[in-house]
């Protein structure tokens, strides 16, 4: 029986949209919480796909709120209780959730600004018979939740959690009038961020715990070089600060029987994997050979450290490695993994799109998966990669540095390594790691060793629920 209940502020939750990390983890916590007793509500914007996952709702309050008239609609949606904030002057509208084809809507601050202003208005009772314990907000949309429950008198606790920091949610100054909050606000405890607004900043001052999607993300961000401008904020907060990793969905993600795989096979029958290998070999148009696959499904970004790949396709094929590379993203970045492709064909394959079956393909066929990101405050196919014994090959930062083990000599010995772990996003570092990756490869009992470990390991939500749900009682227990 849950004892304890989460409102959820998201702008994304999958599967009712999605367009990054924080939309699964908005998506997936709640049923996860719910076996640690807390029940989760998620408070999110009715954009017309939302709308159709909920075709007959519930009117549960109409309200007006920095002056727009907003109805809140309750209903259950792929197991997930919802409220959507109706509001259709500025959620109905054909494009993303935050841009259409000019770019980014002009009044995104005030799209998430009548969201959070919604999440206050529930804790003050807009909802008759249901009052939450705890409003968890998510990113710099989710952000002003907590400042307004702190300049409303803090009717109750706040969480806020960054998914990435790089996203501010920065306006000018003259949004400050519109959005309702009392003249101290603005000031540099408050939202005031460089002489603009700052949401993500503010909320950083408001909510009465900040969680990241890692450790090591939690502790980078203190830094200059991972904070982003934020680090003195943060810094100052850091006694409130907790790093939980991302779990995945585990059933959706299951090599035994994973529907776009061509055979399924589990961590003592790997020989299945073989079959997946030579479709992933005829999807990307790569020769059969002796070295190991590695693949890339990612962004083709410069977080992502994709130039830097970019950079050491020569040395990685002068290896013996063979690259299969699926992503879109810059357009220079993909026009370079077409042209290494063109260079070296049946040795290097790039498939230039967005592929969700294939992603699942390479993950049970390709024998690493290769991530040499600057920064990845989670990152979530290094854990797809150990769930289907594909070795992750990550740079040492964020979330990749917390979930992955490096096959040094002592790990290897003890059966405990898992991937193979580099320092420096650099060309010579990501080749000194390819290196590593073909030895142990080249003696099978090791390298079946690191897939075992990692198909062992534990990637689920069940114990980072139940770390947000200790941040949570902690909070009301205060
Ligand atoms: P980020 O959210 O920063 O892009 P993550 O590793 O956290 O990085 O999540 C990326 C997700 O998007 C993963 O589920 C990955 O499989 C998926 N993905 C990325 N690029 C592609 C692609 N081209 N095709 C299919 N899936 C992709």
């Amino acid at each position: 029986m849950a004892d304890l209940r989460v409102l959820s502020v998201a702008s994304e939750v999958y599967p009712l949209i999605k367009t990054g990390g924080l939309a699964d983890v908005a998506g997936a916590l709640p049923d996860a919480l719910a076996e640690h007793g807390v029940a989760v509500r998620t408070l999110l914007p009715a954009y017309p796909v939302v709308r159709s996952h909920v075709p007959e709702p519930v009117i549960l309050s109409e309200l007006t709120l920095l002056g727009q008239s907003v109805r809140l609609l309750g209903g259950s949606a792929s197991g997930l209780d919802v409220i959507l904030a109706d509001a259709p002057a500025l959620f109905d509208r054909p494009g993303g959730p935050y841009a259409g084809d000019a770019g980014d809507y002009p009044d995104n601050w005030l799209r998430f600004a009548v969201l959070c202003r919604a999440a206050l208005a529930i804790t003050h009772g807009a909802i008759q018979g249901y009052r939450p314990d705890i409003v968890h907000a998510h990113d710099w949309q989710g952000a002003l939740a907590p400042t307004y429950l702190r300049y409303a008198g803090r009717p109750v606790p706040s969480v806020l959690t960054i998914h990435n920091i790089a996203f501010q949610g920065q306006f000018g100054a003259d949004i400050f009038g519109g959005l309702d909050l009392p003249p101290e606000a603005m000031a540099v405890d408050g939202i005031e961020y460089y002489g603009d607004v700052g949401t993500l900043k503010g909320g950083l001052q408001a909510a009465d715990a900040i969680t990241t999607v890692s450790p090591t993300y939690a502790r980078e961000i203190l830094d200059p070089q991972f904070g982003m401008g934020l680090e003195g904020v943060i810094s100052a907060r850091r006694g409130a600060l907790h790093g939980i990793v991302n779990g995945i969905d585990t059933v959706a993600w299951d090599p035994t029987d994973d529907t776009a795989l061509v055979k399924g096979y589990s961590s003592r029958a790997l020989k299945g994997r073989c079959a997946n290998k030579a479709a992933v070999e005829e999807a990307f148009g790569l020769a059969p050979g002796e070295g190991p696959i590695l693949t890339v499904v990612s962004r083709l970004t410069w977080q992502k450290g994709m130039d830097v790949l970019a950079e050491a396709v020569d040395g990685l094929v002068a290896r013996g490695a063979r690259l299969a590379l699926l992503g879109t993203g810059d357009p220079g970045l993909e026009a370079a993994f077409r042209d290494a492709a063109d260079r070296y064909a049946g040795r290097v394959g790039a498939i230039i799109g967005y592929d969700e079956r294939l992603a699942h393909l390479v993950q049970g066929g390709a024998d690493a998966i290769l991530i040499p990101s600057r920064f990845e405050p989670c990152g979530l196919t290094q854990l797809y990669g150990l769930r289907y014994g594909c070795v992750p090959v990550v740079a040492r930062t964020g979330g990749l540095a917390d979930t992955v083990i490096d096959a040094n000599a002592v790990a290897l010995k003890a059966s405990v390594a898992t991937g193979v772990v580099f320092g420096a996003v650099t060309v010579p570092a990501v080749l000194g790691a390819v290196d590593r990756v073909c030895a142990i490869y080249a003696d099978p009992k090791s390298w079946q060793s690191v897939q075992r470990a990692g198909m062992r390991a534990d990637v689920s939500w069940s114990a980072s629920a139940l770390a947000y749900a200790r941040v949570y009682r902690s909070l009301v227990q205060r």
